[in-house]
């Protein structure tokens, strides 16, 4: 099957030269009520959370709030924009401020060094769209410049003295929120950084505005490569056709884009969904990386879903879907414990030599262990040191 991705409508008098203009996008984002109920038949319980002083920053790019529904207040993609009453309520469940525990691995402010060999780098606290069920709240939409600053140098000393980083993570906020040229300035301070491999951008820029991505942008990310694109697609509607042409304008420039996405109630949590997304990803050469379970921020509460939940969906995915188009399923322990991966269990006995599973379509077999002993490769010594090192490391230095 060929999918068929659908362009947005320029919001009325719009035309659409402004319409596929990022800077036009971020100008006209919708924070308020007024904005919101000029393009949304708003429900009791919308208005409540658009009409207190939110805790927690509002804001969407008009092309995003397009794609949500104007009537339904459950369609899923206006879940994810607009908040609801239940998002004031953050007495109720477990739920925590900094749920990953980031305040504690942070050695300086904007570093975040959980893992041994890689930082996450968080270089704007601005996004053009405040996902309801961030992680982040209690560090988004503060409005701090950031690249050039004092802390900005201290942070790039920090990663400079890493000798074991091999990583780093540009996230936020979302990165691609600032212009080329700051974009350039942090790509090249990482690149001539001698023990920096990899690179990674963190941004939900191809979801909610992927004009943002332009030609230019991905000239950008070649010449300081290897940049890996990290996104963060929830749902099939969130590929139009402007979507999938800015993933397709990654890939052709050779920056291999991944995709990492949330389970989240009533708006994805469901096979048939994580299925039709993995699919029309890997269709645009995207891959389906992680697919994460909902983490406990505060007033997160009503999108969380059960980890018995979550892993029926991966179990039902398992021999369906190609190992390509499955996405890791993953938890970050509350508190910082760091993620671990879930799978669904297909073990069905062991005994000292054998182990006994049950496939996804229910065919049984037994693994039985080597009659010999466990050699070791010859060439071992040849990468034990680089290993070691690793692995000694926990921050860096
Ligand atoms: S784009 Fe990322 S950092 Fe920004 S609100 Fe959404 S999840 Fe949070």
């Amino acid at each position: 099957m060929k999918f068929h991705f659908q362009k947005t409508e320029p919001f009325p008098g719009v035309t659409v030269a402004e319409w596929m203009d990022w800077r036009w996008q971020f100008k006209s984002a919708l924070s308020t009520l007024a904005d919101f109920a000029q393009h949304f038949d708003l429900s009791a319980s919308e208005r409540e959370a658009l009409s207190q002083p939110s805790r927690f920053p509002i804001r969407s790019t008009p092309y995003y709030a397009a794609l949500a529904s104007r009537t339904v207040a459950t369609d899923p993609i206006r879940q994810m924009v607009l908040p609801r009453a239940e998002e004031l309520n953050t007495g109720r469940g477990q739920q925590i401020s900094d749920p990953l525990g980031e305040r504690a691995h942070s050695p300086l402010e904007r570093v975040i060094h959980r893992y041994p060999d890689r930082v996450l780098f968080l270089i704007t606290d601005q996004c053009s769209l405040y996902c309801r069920y961030c992680l982040r709240k209690h560090f988004t939409g503060q409005d701090q410049a950031f690249v050039g600053s004092s802390d900005y140098e201290k942070a790039l000393e920090y990663i400079r003295g890493g000798r074991g980083i091999r990583e780093v993570i540009l996230s936020g906020g979302d990165p691609l929120t600032l212009g080329d040229s700051r974009l350039e300035r942090v790509l090249s301070d990482l690149r001539a950084i001698e023990h920096v491999e990899i690179i990674r951008i963190a941004s939900r820029m191809p979801v909610v505005a992927p004009m943002r991505v332009t030609d230019e942008l991905c000239a950008l990310f070649k010449r300081y490569k290897p940049v890996y694109f990290m996104t963060h697609f929830n749902h099939p509607r969130e590929l139009s056709f402007e979507a999938a042409e800015c993933l397709e304008r990654l890939v052709d420039h050779g920056v291999p884009v991944f995709n990492q996405m949330v389970l989240l109630n009533g708006i994805n949590n469901h096979v048939a969904v994580v299925q039709a997304l993995s699919r029309r990803l890997l269709f645009l050469r995207v891959k389906p990386y992680y697919m994460f379970q909902c983490d406990p921020s505060e007033g997160s509460e009503h999108f969380r879903t059960s980890v018995e939940e979550s892993l029926e969906i991966q179990r039902q995915l398992w021999g369906r879907l190609s190992g390509l188009a499955m996405p890791n399923f993953s938890l970050d322990i509350p508190g910082g414990g760091g993620k671990v991966g879930l799978t669904p269990n297909f073990e069905t006995a062991r005994a000292d030599s054998q182990r006994e599973y049950r496939g996804f379509d229910g065919v049984h077999g037994v693994y039985r262990a080597p009659a010999g002993p466990s050699v070791l490769p010859a060439d071992l010594s040849d990468y034990l040191g680089e290993w070691e090192e690793l692995a000694g490391q926990r921050y860096g230095r």
